[in-house]
C-alpha cells in the first residue's frame, strides 16, 4: 500500500469538497452549465406517473442529451427506473458502470464482431433487420448468451426496423416460446403534433402486430407519445427529450421543468460611437452611441451562428445583471457581442456572468433562434464549460450505509 501519496497524483475533485471544488472551477471557468438533477428526476417522475401502469424507461443517449450520462442514469436510478435507452455500445459501457442492475437496450443494435461487448457490459441490442436478428442468434447459439433483445417494428418513420410483415414472419417463433425477444417496440415520427393523423396509423399499425407477439412487453411512445393518452403507453415509455425539460406538446405550454442553465463571462465592455459596425462582415450597426459586453461564447460552444443579429434581423438574448440583451452582430466561434447599452452603467462588468440559457430564457427559445429544435441544443452544449451538477442526492438507503474508512 503505498502510504506517504504524492499530492499531484491524486485528483484535485477528491482533496476539495463540492462546494470548494465548485469554486475552482467557477474561477477559470469561461462558460458554467449546471445541470440540476432534482429537476431531471422531478420530471421523469412526472412522466412515469402519467404513463402508470406503464413501466417508464429513462433514453440517456447521446451523453444523457448532453446533460451527463453517468450522472443522469445514477440519478434516474435512484428515483426508481428500471430500463435505460443509448444509442451505441460505448454509451452503453457508461450507462453500466453507473447503474449495474438496470436494463439497457442499445438503439443502434447488433453488428457482426459486437456480440462479445453486449455479454460483457450485459446489455440488449434493439434488432431492426432480419439479417440482424439472424447473426444474432448465431452469437447467442455459438455462446449460449441468453441476455435478451428487442425488435423494433416500423410503422411508418422508415428508419429502423423490420416491416410489419417481416414482423409476421416472426410470430411462429415467438408462440413456440423461448425466444430472446424481451421487447416489441416502433418509433412515433410526429407525435409532438397531437392531431397528426400519422399518430393514429402508427398506433393501428404497432398495436396490431405488438398482439401479435404475445407475452412480450411492448412499447411505443417516446415523451411526446406519452401525452397522446394512454393508449399509446402500452408496457413501456421511452421518454428522452422531456426528462432534459424540452417542451413535449409545443402546440401547449411545457408542462417539464427546466434542467440546465448555461453562463458565459464577460470578456470585455467597450464603447461605440453611432454608426460603428460590430463583428465578422461588419453586419450590425451601432444606431446610437453603444455599449457591449463581449462575452466569452460562441459557436463552437453549440451557441449557434444562425441566432447572430444583423442590421434588420434581431438574433438570440441574454439576461445581464437580471435584464434581457440582444446579441449584435455575428456570434464568432469563441465569442459573442451583446447591447448592454440600456443597462445602468456599473451593471456589466468584466468578470461578471451572463445567463444564455435560464432566467426565463428557455431551451426550446434558444432553439427557436437557432433554426433547430430544443434536442440539437442540448446535445450541442460544448465541452469548454465547466459543469456543475446540483442535487441528484442518493437515496436514505444508500445514504445510510457506513462511511468508508479513509486510506
Ligand atoms: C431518441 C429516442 C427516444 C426518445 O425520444 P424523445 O423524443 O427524446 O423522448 C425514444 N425512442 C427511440 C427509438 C429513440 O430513438
Amino acid at each position: 500500500m503505498n502510504i506517504a501519496s504524492d499530492p499531484k497524483s491524486i485528483p484535485a475533485s477528491t482533496l476539495l469538497s463540492p462546494e470548494a471544488n465548485q469554486a475552482a472551477a467557477l474561477a477559470t471557468a469561461t462558460g458554467v452549465l449546471t445541470v440540476d438533477l432534482d429537476a431531471i428526476v422531478a420530471n421523469w417522475r412526472k412522466l412515469e406517473k402519467s404513463a402508470v401502469p406503464a413501466e417508464c424507461a429513462g433514453v440517456v443517449k447521446a451523453n444523457a442529451y448532453g446533460c451527463g450520462a453517468d450522472q443522469v442514469a445514477r440519478a434516474l436510478s435512484n428515483a426508481g427506473c428500471k430500463t435505460f435507452f443509448v444509442a451505441t455500445l460505448d454509451e452503453a459501457a457508461i450507462v453500466r458502470a453507473a447503474v449495474p442492475t438496470a436494463v439497457i437496450y442499445v438503439l443502434d443494435g447488433f453488428f457482426q464482431n459486437t456480440g462479445d461487448a453486449y455479454a460483457r457490459i450485459d446489455c440488449r441490442p434493439v434488432i431492426g433487420d432480419l439479417n440482424e436478428l439472424a447473426e444474432w442468434d448465431v452469437f447467442c447459439r455459438r455462446t449460449g448468451w441468453s441476455g435478451g433483445a428487442a425488435i423494433h417494428i416500423d410503422t411508418g418513420m422508415n428508419r429502423l426496423g423490420l416491416t410489419v410483415a417481416e414482423a409476421q414472419g416472426i410470430v411462429p417463433r415467438i408462440n413456440a416460446g423461448d425466444h430472446g425477444i424481451t421487447l416489441v417496440m416502433s418509433h412515433l415520427a410526429s407525435a409532438e403534433l397531437l392531431n397528426n393523423p400519422a399518430n393514429a396509423k402508427q398506433l393501428a399499425a404497432f398495436r396490431e402486430i405488438a398482439s401479435a407477439f404475445s407475452g412480450v412487453p411492448a412499447s411505443l411512445a417516446n415523451s411526446s407519445g406519452v401525452f397522446l393518452g394512454s393508449q399509446f403507453q402500452f408496457d413501456l415509455v421511452r421518454p428522452g427529450a422531456a426528462v432534459y425539460g424540452i417542451n413535449p406538446t409545443p402546440e401547449a405550454d411545457n408542462p417539464m421543468q427546466p434542467v440546465v442553465e448555461l453562463k458565459a463571462r464577460i470578456v470585455q465592455i467597450r464603447n461605440l460611437e453611432r454608426g460603428e459596425t460590430v463583428g465578422y462582415g461588419g453586419t450590425w450597426t451601432a444606431r446610437r452611441p453603444t455599449r457591449l459586453a463581449i462575452i466569452s461564447a460562441g459557436y463552437a460552444d453549440g451557441y449557434f451562428r444562425a441566432a447572430s443579429a444583423n442590421d434588420g434581423t434581431r438574433g438570440a438574448e441574454v439576461v445581464v445583471a437580471g435584464k434581457r440583451c440582444p446579441v449584435a452582430g455575428r456570434i464568432s466561434m469563441d465569442l459573442t457581442a451583446i447591447d448592454v447599452t440600456d443597462l445602468d452603467k456599473t451593471a456589466a462588468r468584466r468578470g461578471h456572468l451572463v445567463t444564455l440559457i435560464g432566467e426565463g430564457i428557455t431551451v426550446d427559445e434558444l432553439a427557436h433562434h437557432f433554426g433547430t429544435i430544443g434536442y440539437e441544443v442540448l446535445t450541442s452544449l460544448g465541452k469548454r464549460y465547466a459543469r456543475i451538477y446540483k442535487g441528484g442526492a442518493a437515496p436514505v438507503e444508500a445514504a445510510a450505509e457506513p462511511p468508508a474508512v479513509p486510506g
